[in-house]
């Protein structure tokens, strides 16, 4: 299981326990989809999972930070991350 923390405007904040239901909600939303993207993700060194951390100055300002045993792990979740995002929007600048 990856393990995705929030830390938004500095607090560490756990979706569950949550009383904003919109804030439950949306982070509930990300953790899901960021679990649903990276379940096979393994470090081919090290076989250990990342760690995925959210965080923001708000809900809705939010950007994720990949942390791992080492550099090779974490390049592997960008590209599982970022791949099919430039699949979609590819560059053709000469
Ligand atoms: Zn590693």
């Amino acid at each position: 299981m990856i393990d995705v923390l929030f830390e938004i405007n500095g607090w560490r904040v756990n979706p569950d326990s949550l009383g904003h239901v919109l804030g439950k909600s949306v982070l509930r939303t990300i953790r899901t989809s960021m679990r649903r993207r990276l379940h096979s993700v393994r470090c081919p060194d090290h076989g250990s999972a990342p760690t995925i951390v959210v965080r923001g100055p708000r809900l809705g300002d939010l950007s994720w930070e990949v942390t791992g045993c080492c550099q090779k792990l974490i390049e592997v979740v960008q590209r599982q991350l970022m791949g099919p995002q430039e699949i979609e929007h590819p560059t053709t600048v000469p």
